[in-house]
């Protein structure tokens, strides 16, 4: 029920929640409201915006994260006898097929330098 929700969302809004310190792009901090994140000044009790009661209590520092590529990492278990570049018994293999024959294909496109850690 869309009412329902709307009500437990204003009654969660009223239980203060620690402000958070943000950093802008320029290197300026500000204080911003942990709900809706935008700006709130030292004597808001309350956020201007969502109405979400703000604690000063223990200013939450939140860091920004490098911008930049980012890496994930995803373990999977392969054959005991599976050694590093064996695509053929690799489980990320596809077979991919050429004019001639059917070759097992790196999703990464590393054949030739499988970067898989084993352990
Ligand atoms: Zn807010």
């Amino acid at each position: 029920m869309a009412l329902q929700d709307d009500l437990r969302a204003q009654l969660i809004k009223q239980f203060a929640a620690e402000v958070v310190e943000l950093t802008e792009q320029s290197g300026k901090k500000f204080y911003a409201c942990p709900t809706c994140k935008r700006p709130v000044v030292k004597s808001d009790t309350k956020c201007p915006g969502c109405q979400q009661a703000l604690s000063w209590q223990n200013i939450h520092v939140v860091e920004q994260g490098p911008t930049g590529p980012k890496f994930a990492t995803l373990r999977f278990e392969v054959p005991a006898e599976f050694t590093k570049g064996d695509c053929r018994k690799c489980p990320l293999s596809y077979i991919a097929k050429t004019n001639t024959e059917n070759v097992y294909e790196c999703p990464l496109n590393n054949r030739v330098n499988c970067p898989l850690e084993i352990d």
